[in-house]
C-alpha cells in the first residue's frame, strides 16, 4: 500500500465495449476533492443509488464522466465515459438497474401480501388452488401417517383387549 492512495477499479465504456481501468483516489479524499462535480443522482441525498459525476475544468481526472453505482449499502461500482454517446449509454444502463431493483422491492412484498390474501398461506406452502399435485401428495402422506398412528395405537392396545 502506498501512501499516495488507492487505485479504484472503473469500467470505461468506449465504442460499445467495456474495458477495466483504474483511477487514483487518494485516501480521505472525496470525488469532489479529485476534481469531479456531481451532475445528477438517484436515491436519497445521503444514501445514493447512483450518481453521475463530470470532470471539472482543469482537473487531472482521466475521464470526462464517472458514474458511481451502489447496488447495495456496502459497495460502489464505477463506470467511466469519455464521449457523450458512451456517457448516455452507461448512465441509462445504470439507471435501468436502479429502476429494476426499485420495482422488485416494491412489487415483491405487495405480490406476497396479495398471494396470502388469495390463498390463505405464504409462498412456501401450497394449497389445491396453486399446486393441486403437491397439495394432493401432502394430503396422501398425511393420511398414510395418520393411518400408521391409528394402526400402532390399536396394536399397542391389543394385549389389554386380549384378557
Ligand atoms: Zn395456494
Amino acid at each position: 500500500m502506498s501512501n499516495q492512495g488507492t487505485m479504484t477499479e472503473a469500467w470505461l465504456l468506449q465504442d460499445g465495449a467495456w474495458t477495466p481501468k483504474a483511477f487514483d483516489w487518494p485516501d480521505g479524499k472525496t470525488l469532489q476533492d479529485i476534481g469531479l462535480l456531481r451532475l445528477d443522482h438517484v436515491g436519497d441525498d445521503c444514501i445514493v443509488d447512483a450518481a453521475l459525476h463530470g470532470r471539472r475544468e482543469g482537473s487531472q481526472f482521466p475521464w470526462r464522466w464517472l458514474i458511481e453505482y451502489c447496488p447495495d449499502a456496502s459497495q460502489s461500482l464505477f463506470f467511466a465515459a469519455d464521449d457523450p454517446p458512451s456517457m448516455v449509454e452507461a448512465w441509462s444502463r445504470v439507471l435501468g438497474c436502479v429502476a429494476q431493483r426499485d420495482a422488485l422491492e416494491t412489487i415483491g412484498p405487495a405480490a406476497r401480501k396479495l398471494f396470502r390474501v388469495q390463498h390463505g398461506h405464504d409462498l412456501d406452502a401450497v394449497c389445491h388452488d396453486c399446486d393441486p399435485v403437491e397439495a394432493e401428495q401432502i394430503a396422501r402422506t398425511r393420511a398414510a401417517s395418520q393411518a400408521r398412528r391409528v394402526a400402532s395405537f390399536c396394536a399397542a392396545g391389543e394385549p389389554k383387549a386380549d384378557k
